[in-house]
């Protein structure tokens, strides 16, 4: 079986919660990734929320000030556990419509983060995928 953390190869932007928009932009471009983790003051590795690359396109759309707080514009994660089986991954993707999901370990503490390319890239995952008996909602 096929786990969410044997998938992770790249590295995870993680930003602490009080970053700006301007400073995701920029780590998100950087990193040529498309979800930036915002992470507790006092814990850098507990995700309090997430920052997608459509939050900041939306955040220029709308003119919003750009050095200003970015939880303003981020989401609460959706996360699957580092021993769950990818099918995991993507059915919660499926189901909220997203395109990343945060890997937590047991503890909630952040592992890294798993795009959709991710699970499209690999045969082997791409057949376990097809053999999965994850629950489907009509
Ligand atoms: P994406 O699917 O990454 O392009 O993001 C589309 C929207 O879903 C954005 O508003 C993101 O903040 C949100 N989003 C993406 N991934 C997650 C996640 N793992 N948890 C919560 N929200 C997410």
């Amino acid at each position: 079986m096929i786990r969410t953390a044997d998938l992770l190869k790249r590295p995870t932007v993680s930003l602490p919660e009080t970053a700006t928009i301007r400073e995701v932009a920029l780590e998100l471009a950087k990193s040529r990734v498309g979800l930036a983790v915002l992470t507790a003051k006092d814990n850098p590795r507990r995700p309090v929320a997430v920052v997608s690359e459509r939050d900041v396109l939306r955040a220029v759309a709308d003119r919003r000030d750009l050095d200003g707080p970015a939880m303003a514009i981020a989401n609460k994660p959706i996360t699957v556990l580092d021993t769950d089986p990818v099918w995991v991954a993507a059915e919660k993707m499926r189901q909220h419509n997203i395109r990343h999901v945060v890997v937590v370990n047991k503890d909630g503490e952040l592992v890294g983060v798993l795009s959709i390319r991710d699970l499209c890239f690999e045969r082997a995952i791409l057949l376990e995928l097809a053999a999965a008996e994850a629950p489907t909602t009509p």
